[in-house]
C-alpha cells in the first residue's frame, strides 16, 4: 500500500512516534493529525507521558490521549519518527495485531517495518515528510498543522544550523510560514521560555566539561544528583550535547545523563561529516549520522570510560 492510499482510504487513525519524544516526534505526530481532522478523519495521537514542557505550547486540540491505550483494529496506525516498533515503548501494545500500519521517518537505521512504508534519511525532519505527503494527496494543511510541522523542521535541523538544513528544508519551512506559522513565536517558545532551573543545571554541567583526543571529543554530564540539586526536570537537558560540540576543535560531543533507573543516557552531536550513528548502534541505539543516542547501563564513570573509548576508537580509525 502506498502512503497516500493509507491516508486516502482511512477513515479512524491513531498517531503514535517514539520514546521521549523530541519537537518532530511530537510536531510531526500532531501536525498530522490536523491534516487529517481538516480531511473530515477521526485522530487520535497517543502519547505514554505528558510532551515535555517546551512543547506543550503545540496546538494539540482534542486529539492528545495520554497513558496506556487498548489496541483498536479499526484504527489505522501512523508511526511517525520511529525507527522500530521497540521504540515506541509502551506505545507498541496499543497497536492491534492486523492494524494497517503506515512507517513514515526519516532514520536511516528504519527497519523497514509497516504496511505503507516511506523513510527518507535525505528529509532533515519527518515534519517535512507529513508535509510532502500531504501535498501529494492534496489534504488541506491547516494553521494548526503548520505550527506542529514547522516546530519539528526547527528543532531537527537545530534552528536551521545543522548540516540536514538544505533547499528542501527551507522551502518547506517557507511553505509552512505561509500557512501560518509564526517562525518568532515558535522559537519563542521552544527556546527561550526556560525555567531558571534549566540553566542552573546547565551551568552544573559545563563545569564537567571533560576534553578528549587532543581536544577533538568533548564530553559533558548530568548527575542525578545534580538534577535533584538545581530541581530542574531531565527534559531540560535537551541541547547540552551541542554545547560540547559547539567548541573549537571538537569533531564529536558527547552528554551523559543519569536516569531513575540508574541507566545512563547517552547523546553524540558530531560535525565536519564524522559519523556517530555507528557509535550508538554499538551501544544498542541508534540515530543520525550527526546526532545520535542510547542508553547505556551505569554507574556514570564507568559507562563513561566506555563510551569515550569507543568514540576515541571511532575517530582514530576515521582520522588516525
Ligand atoms: P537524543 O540524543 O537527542 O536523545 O537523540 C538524537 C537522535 O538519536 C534522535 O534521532 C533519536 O531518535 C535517536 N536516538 C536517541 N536515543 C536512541 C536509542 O536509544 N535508540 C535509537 N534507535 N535511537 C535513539
Ligand atoms: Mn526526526
Amino acid at each position: 500500500m502506498t502512503p497516500a492510499d493509507f491516508l486516502r482510504e482511512g477513515r479512524a487513525f491513531r498517531v503514535l512516534s517514539h520514546v521521549d519524544p523530541d519537537g518532530d516526534a511530537l510536531g510531526s505526530a500532531l501536525g498530522l493529525a490536523w491534516i487529517l481532522a481538516a480531511s473530515g478523519r477521526d485522530a487520535r495521537v497517543h502519547l505514554a507521558a505528558p510532551p515535555p514542557r517546551m512543547y506543550r505550547f503545540l496546538p494539540a486540540g482534542r486529539f492528545l490521549v495520554i497513558g496506556d491505550a487498548a489496541p483498536s483494529p479499526s484504527e489505522r496506525v501512523g508511526i511517525l519518527d520511529c525507527t522500530s516498533p521497540g521504540r515506541l515503548g509502551t506505545l507498541q501494545h496499543s497497536v492491534a495485531a492486523g492494524s494497517i500500519v503506515l512507517n513514515l521517518d526519516h532514520h536511516a537505521d528504519n527497519t523497514r517495518f509497516g504496511d505503507a512504508t516511506r523513510v527518507d534519511p535525505t528529509a532533515a525532519a519527518t515534519g517535512l515528510l507529513v508535509l510532502e505527503l500531504a501535498r501529494e494527496v492534496g489534504f488541506e494543511v491547516p494553521k494548526e498543522a503548520a505550527v506542529c510541522l514547522y516546530t519539528g523542521l526547527l528543532t531537527d535541523t537545530g534552528r536551521f544550523t545543522f548540516g540536514n538544513t538544505d533547499e528542501r528544508a527551507l522551502a518547506a519551512a517557507s511553505e509552512l510560514v505561509r500557512l501560518g506559522a509564526d517562525p518568532a513565536q515558535v522559537a519563542s517558545q521552544v527556546y527561550e521560555h526556560r525555567p531558571v532551573e534549566g540553566l542552573r543545571l546547565l551551568g552544573r554541567a559545563l563545569d564537567t566539561l571533560d576534553l578528549r583526543e587532543d581536544g577533538r571529543v568533548a564530553c559533558l554530564h548530568v548527575t542525578a544528583r545534580m538534577l535533584a540539586e538545581t530541581g530542574a526536570l531531565p527534559e531540560e537537558t535537551e541541547g547540552f550535547a551541542s554545547y560540547a560540540r559547539s567548541i573549537e576543535g571538537v569533531r564529536i560531543g558527547v552528554f551523559l545523563r543519569e536516569t531513575d533507573d540508574g541507566s545512563i543516557k547517552a547523546s553524540f552531536r558530531s560535525t565536519g561529516g564524522v559519523a556517530v550513528d555507528g557509535i550508538a548502534s554499538q551501544f544498542g541505539g541508534g540515530g543520525h549520522p550527526a546526532a545520535s543516542g542510547a542508553r547505556v547501563s551505569g554507574p556514570l564513570e564507568e559507562a563513561k570510560e566506555r563510551i569515550l573509548r569507543a568514540v576515541g576508537e571511532h575517530l582514530q580509525a576515521l582520522t588516525g
